[in-house]
């Protein structure tokens, strides 16, 4: 079968002890070692030093730290993007990535999470105890941990804050004429239970698509790329934005397939039944 004569990949993470990728791949019967890397230099949740490049690129290029370091035929590294939406909601995206190292095909699992601990508040003049109690209260202090960062960089975060009186000191200690502080979460993999958890569905996205082999070639990862809109109304029969097939790819040859959707859109959700 391409691509999985060896289920064996080296995880290239910085921090981490293989974290909740290399236990839920040796599960599903692949062999992985860790390698750790300073990936810093890619980009920091502390803003410290910005990232460049989509998440799909900065995990690839952390994914290939490990070529020339590892014998192992798949390389594998991760990559996440927390965020608040228009509406305030934190929004976590995580990238599993696996490279073929002699050939460079790439398998992307991936996974979208609101359901993540994302806080972050600037201390101002109007600064109190209580201001933050409730910060370290909704940073979920323990299962979590939060960063002193300055708004203009000038001085390096302090990060991996377990406790209230830790923050308290990072605070007295890098607070400066003139300087603005911001507390916020920590949100290293290994420092964020929540984060984790996405983390971990991404890894099930990934060995999900490395199960399902292309009936042309038998590489693995044979997956759904695209969505092709215009699933019609059960109501009017018109076609509207839902997807009404999906288009299967190999990452290893050119085959691809449509898969149609069997259904119809319900009406409420019509564009024009429901505008
Ligand atoms: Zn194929
Ligand atoms: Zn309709």
């Amino acid at each position: 079968m391409r691509g999985t004569s060896e289920y064996r990949a080296t995880l290239v993470t910085h921090h981490g002890k293989g974290g909740v990728i290399a236990p839920l791949l040796q599960s599903a019967g692949w062999t992985v070692d860790v390698l750790d890397r300073d990936t810093d230099a890619l980009g920091t949740f502390s803003g410290d030093v910005e990232r460049r490049g989509s998440p799909r690129d900065v995990a690839i290029t952390k994914a290939l730290l490990a070529s020339g370091e590892s014998a192992a035929p798949w390389f594998l590294a991760s990559e996440g993007s927390l965020t608040r939406d228009p509406w305030g909601l934190a929004r976590d995206h995580e990238l599993v990535v696996l490279v073929h190292a002699a050939s460079g095909v790439t398998l992307v699992g991936e996974a979208l999470s609101h359901d993540v601990v994302l806080v972050g508040e600037e201390v101002n003049s109007e600064w109190t105890d209580s201001r933050l109690d409730d910060l370290c209260a909704r940073a979920d202090l323990g299962r979590h941990h939060l960063m002193v960062v300055s708004v203009t960089h000038d001085v390096p975060a302090r990060g991996g804050l377990a406790r209230r009186v830790e923050v308290e000191t990072a605070l007295r200690e890098m607070s400066a004429p003139g300087r603005r502080l911001r507390i916020q979460s920590d949100c290293r993999a290994h420092l964020s239970a929540s984060r984790r958890e996405v983390i971990g569905a991404a890894t099930r996205d990934l060995i999900r698509k490395l199960s399902s082999t292309c009936p042309s070639c038998a590489g693995v990862g044979f997956s759904p790329v695209e969505a092709v809109e215009g699933l019609r109304c059960s109501q009017c029969y018109l076609p509207t934005r839902e997807p009404r097939a999906h288009l299967w790819a190999c990452p290893w040859c050119d085959f691809r397939r449509e898969t149609l959707v069997e259904a119809t859109v319900d009406p409420s959700r019509c564009p024009w039944c429901n505008p």
